[in-house]
């Protein structure tokens, strides 16, 4: 069962070829099995996990049911989850218990979901690699010496190593993307607002958004379908008709025009990560799209615009944690200012900490206008950038990550170099774009990523674009062999 898809899934429960019962305890047993290896998982909800599926049971044998109805998913740990821990991979919430569940996990729960547990994560989704997790870090089920990438390298470990067949993610500067692409699964951020934040541990309120981790772009669409829509108690969430991206997936690519940035293909890339890419483009191409060359000529400020705004906003939604009210509080604080220091000293780790100190510093009066106004008119650049590249063309595709998963230790005490396996990913959340991850080869055994963006509300579109090619190439289908 764990080789299959979640379509697949959805139609072997409608089949009846097996219960949702059986599906999950499947996957409870995997996650048992091989989670002391990968460390995925931080947190498993078998008794939940249980009592949902027979509940899902129950309706499929009434003969009604939802989109998700009777399958099992993995829910990245910065989403609340009422009764069950949610740590946000920080020591600050290792005793944190939500009181109340995410919009994301609610919706998908109302369309039959079966959530089977709560997957590793850099901490406060600060990371590239899952190193900075509070419960140690991913590996990658490609290769157990290497991450998973980050910060939702959790979800996708779990989606390669078949522990769960789907799974949600965040991505701020992307965080879905990257860990899709080293892990070799498909994952998409959605446009700003289309999905709620409601109940997600914010990080960057400006750019942070939910979406579907899974097998394949059809997975992704079923899923999004269930995770999409206004939210009254997400003010940023968008009012506009949620599309219907399942019936989108199979409109043929005749005409349809891929912009190609330059920027995305530079001199100092790795050719066989270029290549990857390229293939992808031309296998598009064999089923009727037109490539169009262009330039996106300010998106190489966006790791630069995105450390300043990010840390700003990320040291204004970290204020919240001090030791009073929930989360981690030091013992026998003197006074309140040593509860706090201490407190918030001993909850947050280095990365977290660090991003702390310089989103403060950029928003301290007299550094405000040199770094945070600056920033903020480079993320214009940036918009304004894609703006003038979507009046000529449909999508824009290149590869999603400049590298393969790199070893876990590598990069630890580099942040710079860390922060630059976003140089592709990060200038979609500036501007607020929807883009995609799909598996597109290999390179020396390790997955191999191809993005795919789409302009405001175009979810379906780069959805059908995936599905496409998808349907062409079976890089998604792979498994890596201790696995199988
Ligand atoms: N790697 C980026 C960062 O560390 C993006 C993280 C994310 O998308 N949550 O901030």
């Amino acid at each position: 069962m764990h080789t299959k898809t979640l379509t697949e899934l959805r139609a072997g429960l409608a089949a009846r070829e097996f219960s949702s019962r059986e599906l999950t305890e499947h996957f409870l047993r995997r996650i048992r099995q091989f989670d002391g290896e990968i460390n995925s998982l931080i947190t498993v909800t078998e008794e939940q996990a249980l009592a949902q599926a027979d509940a899902a049971d129950a309706t499929l044998a009434r003969g009604e049911g939802g989109l998700l109805t009777g399958l099992p998913v993995a829910h990245k740990d910065i989403f609340c989850t009422e009764g069950v821990r949610t740590s946000c991979g920080s020591r600050m919430l290792d005793n944190f218990i939500a009181p109340y569940t995410a919009t994301v996990v609610e919706k998908m729960a109302a369309q039959g979901a079966v959530m089977l547990g709560k997957t590793n994560m850099d901490e406060f989704a600060m990371g590239s690699s899952n190193e900075t997790s509070f419960y140690g870090p991913v590996k990658n089920p490609w290769d157990q010496e290497r991450v998973p990438g980050g910060s939702s390298g959790g979800a996708a470990a779990t989606l390669a190593a078949r522990l769960a067949p789907a799974a949600t993610g965040t991505d701020t500067g992307g965080s879905i993307r990257q860990p899709a692409a080293l892990n070799g699964v498909t994952g998409l951020k959605p446009t700003y607002g289309r999905v709620s934040r409601w109940g997600m541990i914010a990080f960057a309120s400006s750019l942070d958004q939910a979406g579907p981790m899974g097998l394949s772009a059809a997975d992704c669409a079923l899923m999004l379908a269930a995770m999409a829509g206004h939210d009254d108690k997400d003010s940023t969430s968008l009012d506009e008709p949620v599309g219907d991206y399942l019936s989108d997936l199979n409109q043929n690519l005749e005409g349809l025009r891929i912009g190609v940035p330059e920027e995305f293909f530079p001199d100092t890339l790795d050719g066989a990560i270029a290549d990857s890419s390229r293939d992808a483009l031309r296998e598009l191409e064999k089923q009727g799209a037109k490539l169009v060359p262009l330039s996106l000529p300010s998106i190489n400020l966006s790791v630069p615009a995105y450390y300043v705004i990010a840390p700003a906003e990320a040291s204004s939604n970290l204020s919240r944690f001090d030791g009073v009210r929930y989360g981690h509080r030091c013992d026998d604080p003197v006074d309140l200012l040593d509860l706090y220091k201490r407190s918030r000293s001993e909850g947050f780790g280095e990365e977290v900490k660090r991003r702390i100190l310089v989103g403060t510093y950029a928003l301290s009066a007299g550094y405000y206008d040199a770094y945070y106004r600056r920033a903020q008119q480079v993320r214009r650049l940036i918009r304004d950038d894609f703006a003038r590249a979507f009046a000529e063309v449909d999508v824009i595709m290149g590869p999603t990550s400049p590298e393969t998963a790199f070893k876990i230790g590598a990069k630890v005490d580099d942040p710079i170099n860390m922060y630059m396996a976003d140089v592709f990913t990060i200038a979609v959340n500036l501007a607020g774009l929807p883009a995609l991850s799909m598996p597109s080869g290999f390179v020396n055994g390790l997955p191999v990523g191809t993005q795919v963006i789409g302009n405001y509300f175009q979810e379906g579109r780069i959805l059908n674009v995936a599905h496409r090619y998808q349907l062409a190439t079976d890089w998604h289908q792979r498994i890596p062999g201790a696995f199988a």
